[in-house]
């Protein structure tokens, strides 16, 4: 069965590990063999960034170098900009009447993100409803699979419920319900042993981080505070290092073996952290290489982009102009 997927990523930074784990991995196989788009989430950075858009700006073409480098393939995945795509606002606005203001206040990833920024009376309204826009997003591409890490799964609940009440009240299916794909690795802690990287934590390791800061990263990591000598049993569970390694080694079974020795006791930390280090360094030298190469040409990254966009004007101009006609508008 051919899937219709849409996802992305705010260009609130450069992206990290948490994203190729999350998302990017599993969005470089499904482009063969699946109709794939990816929506660099202008509009909805600025949710939380309204005072200050240059970080959005400068990180766009940053977030599209990424992808190339991590291998999305812009003829096999159409790339596109969420604020050149303005049928996204304009169904943001029908679907903002669908949705009362104490459901967003619900949503447990807004709200923990509300807590983390310390919004308080300071909230921007943007920002409370940006689910909303993703709702827009999603359905404007008919989208049926979204992969995502497991913070983005009361969204897609959201805009599943967006969906069945605007089915409900124009009394046709005009909009597709969608499921959430998770990787492998739907959470990715940080480097610091919170629950998720993320760029606005700053427990990061960029795709484009240079050989000494990956080793840094890797040499600060949590590990057991009470596996103080070497001989000493370690704990496992909530081991950053071992997450780490879960997530990334090509070679469970000697995992499994580093585990039960530091189960065990006589397995230090720095072994494990050197054995870390030596999988990253492999896995981002080439991606950071062609990192590099793809922002040398920034001209490229934009003709490719705008490319990119023009495809999904059309299709979302299509479906809002669905949405317009179920909605009975008077001037199509
Ligand atoms: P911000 O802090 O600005 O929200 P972010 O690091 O959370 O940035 P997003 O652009 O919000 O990144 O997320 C893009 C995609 O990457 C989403 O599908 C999200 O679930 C996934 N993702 C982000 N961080 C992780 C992580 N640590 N583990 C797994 N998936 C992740
Ligand atoms: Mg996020």
């Amino acid at each position: 069965m051919r899937y219709t997927i849409l996802t992305g990523d705010r260009p609130t930074g450069p992206l990290h590990l948490g994203h190729y784990v999350g998302s990017l991995r599993q969005r470089v196989e499904l482009q063969q063999h699946h109709d794939q788009t990816v929506l660099v989430a202008d509009l909805q950075g600025l949710t939380d960034n309204g005072q200050n858009p240059e970080k959005i700006s400068e990180n766009t073409l940053n977030v599209v170098a990424d992808y190339l480098a991590v291998g999305i393939d812009p003829d096999q995945t159409t790339i596109c900009l969420q604020s050149a795509l303005p049928a996204l606002a304009e169904l943001t606005m029908y679907y903002l009447n669908l949705v009362t203001v104490s459901r967003l206040e619900r949503n447990p990833t807004v709200k923990s993100e509300i807590e983390q920024k310390g919004f308080e009376r300071s909230l921007p309204a943007g920002f409370l409803v940006y689910p909303v826009s993703q709702a827009a997003d999603i359905t404007a591409f008919a989208a049926t699979h979204v992969p995502v890490g497991d913070d983005q799964l009361p969204m897609i609940e959201q805009t599943n419920e967006i969906v069945r009440s605007f089915n409900r009240i124009v009394g046709a299916p005009v909009l597709t319900e969608c499921q959430a794909l998770l990787g492998k690795v739907s959470r990715l802690p940080g480097i610091d042993g919170k629950a998720k990287m993320s760029k606005s934590l700053g427990n990061t390791i960029t795709l484009g981080a240079s050989e000494q800061e990956i080793q840094a990263a890797v040499m600060q990591m949590y590990t057991d505070p009470h596996h103080l000598r070497v001989s000493d049993p370690g704990q496992v569970e909530g081991n950053v290092v071992f997450s780490y390694l879960d997530a990334f080694s090509a070679d469970p079974e000697h995992i499994a073996a580093l585990k039960a020795h530091y189960r065990r006791g006589g397995l230090g930390d720095m072994v494990l952290k050197r054995r870390l280090n030596e999988e990253l360094q492999t896995l981002l030298a080439p991606i950071r290489a062609r990192r590099a190469e793809y922002l040398a040409d920034k001209g490229e990254l934009i003709r490719l982009l705008a490319a990119g966009t023009q495809r999904a004007q059309a299709v979302t101009a299509e479906q809002l102009s669905r949405v317009r006609q179920a909605l009975g508008l008077a001037l199509q």
